[in-house]
């Protein structure tokens, strides 16, 4: 296997000078050498022939040598994985030294003018495993899999998954966390993204008051995935950090095109990229609510429920901008930039949610609010929803509206007299609306379905991959796995897809409710 390794982090940055793996307190230093847990029978289930190609391992993908780089159980010759050492604010509380603890980074390469590290999540413990085991289960990695690169095909920026691995031995969970810890199969994902930095790495720096290796940090993000920044001194900080705004910014606004609920936004969880990283407890809006979120760990105070997203990037964002503080020293040049992020964001934000509806023309508010108001009212599922509006045509009325969107709504008998009034008091405008505009119902619905897919991965599909997976079928993972690479097409031979969460799956764990446990 001949790989173009080109390491940067664990060269040009400070490793721990403390080699012991166990856990504990890391200062002055940006990771820990570590090596992963040599397995006794690894098994590849499952990788992603696509991106394999991208970067250039597909022809090694059945090969003995693959399989031992992301298991772990072998090293890449001349490569030293390392666990990164972080921070961050989870659910809104300071909480210290966080770090890698069940992801080791393998190495970094280089491959078609791109720059990727590969990195195992579930290789076993590091020195920030804290009191945990540093291992993942089989359910959680095959929903990091699959959603990482559903994430890439929507168009959605994300880390990717190039594979998925069988460990070949158990790891005790507690999945409900209430007394009764069960033996679940442990898995491995090679996640790859460009770098894996986080806020939390900014933070642990700034709470440290160690602006040193702050700087450092901060130098080595811009040097080498940020070039375009050419100004020097407090400028680059300030140019750095409104990059890191408006990328962060478009991702959130892509999670709300497209319905995805992260679950855990904490500071550890925000990549400096931009990117959509840590699939844990995550979850996609079926029926339409702004107040839902996948995530049981945070069911009472719903800090990072569907509608709250765009907050909650806000409120991260004011915690990178306190780290960055003191390499910046200017508190209205960051109260400048952070008031622009609102605008920023407002207005692309009201431009995805007219483009959802195949309208150009300008944002008006009562009229999305009245939508939001009408999903809400029963329940209605949102994928569903805006790919069956693509079909209306400028001569319709609103009854037919409404009929052509019906296959949306769970329960018909749910939408009474009022409920229905209210819908085509809506389509009335929406109509209008359209007849106003340039597009002619065709372009309107190319239009519409390049922006809402007509596949995800419903929280049901993703459990019936596991539920297989558990009996050693992985048929399901590579199906979704096809079928959510064309999320946008209408695939006529997936369109058992394209259905309703069933009863089932209503208050099944692991469908609409997931705790963080993985
Ligand atoms: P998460 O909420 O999954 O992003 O995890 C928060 C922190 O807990 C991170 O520092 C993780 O590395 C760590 N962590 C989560 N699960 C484990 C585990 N099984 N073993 C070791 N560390 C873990
Ligand atoms: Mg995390």
């Amino acid at each position: 296997m001949k790989i173009n390794i080109k390491d940067t982090f664990n060269k040009e940055l400070d490793a721990d000078k403390e080699l012991s793996n166990s856990p504990r307190q890391v200062y002055n230093s940006f990771f820990s050498f570590v090596r992963p847990k040599i397995l006794s029978n690894p098994k590849l289930i499952h990788f992603s022939e696509e991106f394999a190609n991208e970067i250039g391992l597909k022809e090694y993908a059945d090969s003995e040598e693959f399989l031992k780089i992301v298991s772990g159980t072998g090293v890449y010759d001349g490569t030293n994985p390392y666990a990164m050492c972080y921070a961050g604010h989870q659910f809104g509380n300071w909480a210290g030294q966080l770090g890698d603890g069940r992801a080791i980074n393998l190495f970094e390469i280089e491959t078609g003018g791109k720059h990727w590290t590969l990195q195992l999540k579930g290789a076993g413990p590091t020195p920030y495993s804290r009191n945990a085991d540093g291992f993942a289960v089989l359910r959680s990695s095959i929903r990091e899999h699959l959603c990482s690169e559903a994430m890439h095909y929507l168009g959605v920026p994300t880390t990717r998954s190039l594979s998925l691995v069988l460990t070949g031995d158990q790891v005790l969970r507690d999945v409900l966390y209430n007394g009764n810890p069960a033996y679940e199969k442990g898995a491995i994902v090679c996640r790859v993204a460009p770098a894996f930095i986080r806020f939390g790495n900014f933070e642990l720096f700034a709470a440290r008051k160690d602006s040193g290796n702050l700087k450092k940090l901060t130098d080595y993000t811009i040097k080498h995935f940020f070039p375009e920044i050419s100004s020097e001194g407090k400028e680059k900080y300030l140019e750095f950090y409104k990059k890191v705004g408006e990328r962060t910014l478009d991702m959130v606004i892509d999670w709300q095109r497209v319905g995805f609920v992260h679950g855990v936004m904490n500071t550890d969880n925000m990549s400096i990229l931009g990117l959509t990283i840590d699939f844990g407890p995550y979850g996609w809006l079926e029926n339409f609510d702004n107040s839902w979120t996948p995530n049981t760990t945070d069911a009472n105070g719903r800090r990072y429920r569907y509608g709250n997203q765009p907050d909650i990037v806000f409120w991260n964002l004011v915690q990178l901008a306190n780290a960055l503080y003191t390499l910046i020293d200017d508190l209205s040049a960051l109260q400048g930039i952070l008031d622009n992020f609102s605008e920023y964001f407002t207005s692309k934000y009201q431009k995805m949610l007219q483009s959802k509806l195949g309208i150009e023309a300008e944002y008006n508010a009562d009229f999305q609010d009245t939508l939001m108001r009408n999903l809400e009212s029963v329940e209605t599922d949102m994928t569903i929803f805006y790919r069956e509006l693509a079909n209306l045509e400028k001569t319709d009325s609103s009854e037919k509206a409404l009929e052509k969107v019906e296959y949306a709504f769970y329960n018909l008998e749910e939408i009474t007299e009022p409920i229905k009034n209210n819908w085509l008091i809506w389509f009335e405008k929406y109509l209008a609306l359209l007849r106003n505009e340039t597009k002619t119902d065709n372009e309107r619905k190319v239009w519409m379905n390049s922006l809402n897919p007509k596949y995800v991965l419903r929280n049901y599909m993703a459990q019936l991959a596991i539920d297989d997976a558990d009996s050693g079928n992985y048929g399901l993972i590579e199906e979704f796995y096809v079928l959510l690479q064309k999320p946008y097409n209408e695939q006529q031979q997936y369109q058992k897809w394209y259905a309703k969460r069933p009863d089932w799956a209503r208050e099944k764990i692991g469908c609409s409710m997931l705790s963080c446990s993985s």
